[in-house]
């Protein structure tokens, strides 16, 4: 019989309606399954663990990170996406040429750190640092010690023109460690995209990518690269599908984003770097608008803070700050706001979509994989609890996240990350970025 832990009541949000969501249920969990959600289940011969003060959901879901760049947190808050300082000119083309495979192993360790402490249990990493095989074989390395569901996505560097043998080592990593599909890793591509490639490397890209059963994420409409239509030029020689996510989408045209929609493609907004960086006006109402539910995405460590709180908070007051904006000037027939439980569903369950694995992951359902999280409702910042979706969405933050299990395996506990030496992570973290920055000869930003 395989081990069976049950968390005992909680306020549980499955966040499936067919489920529902209970003010004091439990949720059982058998190996790596979740087997039932309800209240007063009758559960015998199972590892019992107090949930009284806590709200239980689904793990985050982040559909798009460079997780390389974990050593290079916060370093350019205060520079743009495009121009002579900006992130464009300093992290891929400065920066990241000084990555050795040691480097990309640690900027994704530290990364995958504080996806466990944030609550997140799954991410795409996009990871456009393949410089060399032995640099996919560290960034995956660190996923697979980090415990989490993690899509890797391979992508070329973009300080040089792409190698020749970049297909051969995509489909290389593809046999060595993505032959199962019973396992925690799956594979992606991260491809430059319709504005950063010609029209036979973009039908090049997509097929090399379906030929190994891989999904295809690319960035587009990121700022002034995104108002040439090129995404409608490419998009017409029916590329496009449901195995394929468009990040940003800011600057896109609507025909663009019509596509985007009729395709069944999915979405990956980076609300805070959009706006802070200038990546252009977030979508979000013209995808709503045309029916499209988006996932979340943190994007660059180098900006913003690495949790889905954040994202979630910044998303809906964007929305709403748009939306009062027109009913300030009269006008009629709006489209909805927002609710909090529409944004913490782009946080999970739209998040599972837009990495392929809704079968696996993003609710609390009977069935799938059991990545579970368990929110402190006893803490300064939070009780009384009197609506558990608002609270998660508006009150809480990462000091919240007790527990973390992914597949049924607890990574984070009691506050704690699980199994992790963080002293010597940190001194690797230190060792890298100083590496990193000497080697590149960047200025790291003066106090
Ligand atoms: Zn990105």
């Amino acid at each position: 019989m395989p081990e069976r832990t049950v968390l005992n009541g909680g306020i549980v949000l499955s966040l499936d309606k067919k489920v529902g969501n209970f003010s004091q249920a439990d949720v059982l969990i058998e190996g790596s399954k979740i087997a039932a959600v309800g209240p007063n289940l009758k559960v015998e011969n199972a590892e019992v663990i107090d949930a009284s003060n806590m709200i239980v959901m689904p793990g985050f879901i982040d559909t798009h990170r460079h997780l390389w760049e974990g050593i290079l947190r916060n370093i350019g808050t205060d520079i743009p996406l495009e121009g002579a300082e900006s992130y464009l000119a300093f992290v891929l083309n400065v920066l990241a040429p000084a990555y050795r495979a040691r480097d990309v192993y640690v900027g994704n360790k530290v990364s995958t750190l504080g996806l466990i402490d944030a609550g997140i249990t799954t991410i795409l990493d996009w990871s456009h640092i393949q410089a060399t095989p032995e640099h996919t074989d560290a960034a995956i390395q660190a996923l697979q010690e980090s415990g989490l569901r993690s899509v890797f996505a391979y992508g070329p560097v973009w300080y040089e023109a792409p190698k020749r043998e970049h297909p051969e080592w995509f489909k290389r990593a593809a046999k060595q460690y993505f032959s199962s599909k019973n396992q925690l890793l799956t594979i992606a591509w991260a491809g430059y995209g319709p504005e950063f490639n010609s029209i036979e490397g973009n039908q090049a890209d997509w097929k090399l990518a379906r030929d190994v059963g891989a999904r295809i994420s690319v960035h587009v409409g990121v700022g002034t690269f995104g108002k040439h239509g090129k995404v409608a030029e490419v998009g017409k020689t029916g590329l496009y599908g449901p195995d394929t996510t468009f990040i940003h989408c800011t600057t896109l045209n609507d025909t663009e984003i019509q596509m985007i929609v009729d395709t069944g493609s999915t979405v990956s907004l980076s609300s805070p770097v959009e706006m802070m960086m200038g990546h252009g006006k977030v979508p979000i109402q013209r995808f709503l608008d045309r029916g499209l539910r988006p996932s979340l995405s943190v994007d660059v460590e180098t900006n913003v803070p690495n949790d889905m709180f954040t994202q979630m908070r910044s998303l809906i007051s964007l929305q709403h700050a748009l939306l009062f904006d027109r009913k300030l000037a009269d006008e009629q027939n709006l489209p909805p706001f927002l609710t909090t439980r529409d944004v913490l569903e782009f946080a999970t369950i739209e998040g599972a979509r837009a990495n392929g694995l809704e079968a696996k992951t993003g609710s609390l359902t009977p069935g799938k994989e059991a990545d579970v999280i368990m929110l402190r409702t006893d803490k300064a910042n939070i009780f009384p609890i009197n609506d558990p979706i608002g609270a998660v969405v508006w009150g809480m933050d990462t000091s919240n996240v007790d527990s973390v299990f992914v597949a049924g395996k607890a990574l984070k506990r009691n506050g704690h990350l699980l199994n992790m030496d963080l002293n010597k992570v940190r001194g690797m973290a230190y060792e890298s970025r100083d590496y990193v920055v000497a080697k590149s000869g960047f200025k790291l930003p003066p106090i």
